[in-house]
């Protein structure tokens, strides 16, 4: 089982510094948010564990392996899923050739097939939509396939991109379930959210960033209790 280790992250666009000293551990099997406000860094963060976006110091490892080594496809050998921001689905396909394509790295065999029923077993709506054109669904059905597409690699470690963006509140009942769910199974999960009372549903532990650092770290629920995050975060 591997851990991710960010150590001293920094992330700079031109002359904007974006993401500046930012270290945290995500251990096998736990649940880490990563929450603040619009332009706090959180996506930068994210990206640049990915590789997706130039870090300008620090080190990403998983597992022992530097990932600033690894291009963005052995990731997801490594084990890695991402569920990008803004889901990203291939609108003009069907939605299991969509799940289909979250299998690019592996070989196709009976364990795709049953990762695939699994997915479904999780989403039945996507089982019952399987032929339909991503393109015809709805925002909460596109960022089930999202997920599903990122679970069809079997990851360890799933990373997700403020999967409640532009949802309904039910529809972020019935994905903040399906997390709690992947996390029970055993899914490290390493989750990105402007909406921190989801966040804090999810996780055993967060970040928050402010302006690219972070401004406090603990057990999600002591920070679900901190009078500065009720009022700043939850607003109440
Ligand atoms: P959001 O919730 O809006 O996605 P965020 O917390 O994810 O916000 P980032 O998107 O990481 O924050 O942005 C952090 C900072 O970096 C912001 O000041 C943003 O304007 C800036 N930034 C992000 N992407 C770029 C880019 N490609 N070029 C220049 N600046 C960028």
């Amino acid at each position: 089982m591997s851990s991710l280790v960010v150590d001293n992250l920094a992330v700079r666009y031109g002359g904007v510094s974006a993401v500046r000293s930012v270290s945290f551990t995500v251990s096998p099997g736990e649940s880490v948010g990563l929450i603040g406000a619009n332009g706090a860094g959180k996506t930068s963060t994210l990206r640049a564990v990915m590789g997706l976006v130039p870090r300008s110091s620090g080190t990403v490892m998983f597992g022992g392996r530097d990932l600033g080594r690894v291009p963005t496809r052995g990731m997801v050998r490594l084990g890695i899923g991402y569920v990008p921001e803004g889901r990203h689905v291939f609108a003009g396909l069907p939605v299991e050739k969509n799940l289909l394509l979250g299998a690019y790295a592996s070989r196709w065999d009976a364990a795709c097939r049953s990762r695939l029923d699994s997915v479904y077993a999780l989403f039945p709506v996507l089982g019952e939509m399987r032929g339909r054109l991503a393109g015809a669904l709805s925002g909460g059905q596109q960022q089930m396939l999202a997920i599903g597409r990122a679970l069809i690699s079997r990851p360890a470690l799933l990373l997700l991109d403020e999967p409640s963006m532009g949802l309904s509140p039910k529809l972020v009942e019935v994905i903040c379930a399906a997390l709690q769910r992947l996390r029970a199974d055993g899914l490290s999960l390493l989750l990105v959210e402007q909406n921190a009372m989801l966040t804090f549903e999810i996780t055993s532990s967060c970040l928050v960033l402010e302006n690219g650092s972070v401004a406090m770290t603990g057990s999600s629920s002591a920070l679900r209790d901190d009078p500065r995050v009720r009022k700043i975060y939850l607003g109440l």
